[in-house]
């Protein structure tokens, strides 16, 4: 049976919940305390999908602050796809998830992505309404509203990104 592996680059601004979806993803757990990333951290996970096949998803996650080191060339080069990070309690991450989806379609010729819009637990406290979330999946953006803390939509939005990986073969 083939087995892909695929490099998948975790986007996003400052503290929306990047390094906390992966650990969440690939090790099931949640730490409240800030984890500061140093460098490049790549984790990989194995999704089955269906008729035996399976695709390994080779998570690359950046510690840098800024846009730039989001979209340094070292980074973004060779990735198969991403996961485009906002936290719904901070309406400015999803401006920069805006430039930075652009700026990496360009680069990366426009390849399949995943909008995760992140802290679905601090509902309450939200700045982005399920209308605007609802717009931009009308402008074909899959996007899904996730958890780290609890849990909630990870999986599933990582599925479907390696679900979409697994057919551009
Ligand atoms: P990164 O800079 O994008 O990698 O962000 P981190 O994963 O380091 O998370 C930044 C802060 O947000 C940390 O204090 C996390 O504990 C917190 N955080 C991340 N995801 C969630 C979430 O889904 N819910 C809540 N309540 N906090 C979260
Ligand atoms: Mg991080």
């Amino acid at each position: 049976m083939e087995h892909l592996r695929k490099k998948v680059c975790m986007i996003g601004d400052y503290a929306v919940g990047k390094t906390s979806l992966v650990s969440r993803y690939v090790n099931d757990t949640f730490s409240e305390k800030y984890l500061t990333t140093v460098g490049v951290t790549i984790n990989t996970k194995t999704v089955m999908l269906a008729e035996g096949r399976k695709v390994t998803l080779v998570l690359w996650d950046i510690a840098g602050d800024d846009e730039l080191s989001a979209l340094a060339v070292a980074y973004l080069r060779g990735a198969a796809g991403y996961v485009l990070v906002v936290d719904g309690t901070r309406k400015t991450t999803l401006e920069a998830a805006r430039r930075l989806q652009v700026a990496v379609a360009e680069r990366l010729q426009n390849p399949p992505f995943v909008a995760l819009f992140n802290k679905d637990d601090l509902l309450p406290d939200w700045e982005i309404s399920m209308d605007s979330i609802a717009d931009l999946r009308r402008q074909g953006w899959a996007t899904v509203v996730t958890s780290a803390r609890t849990g909630h939509g990870v999986e599933e939005a990582f599925r479907a990104l390696a679900r979409r990986l697994g057919e551009s073969v």
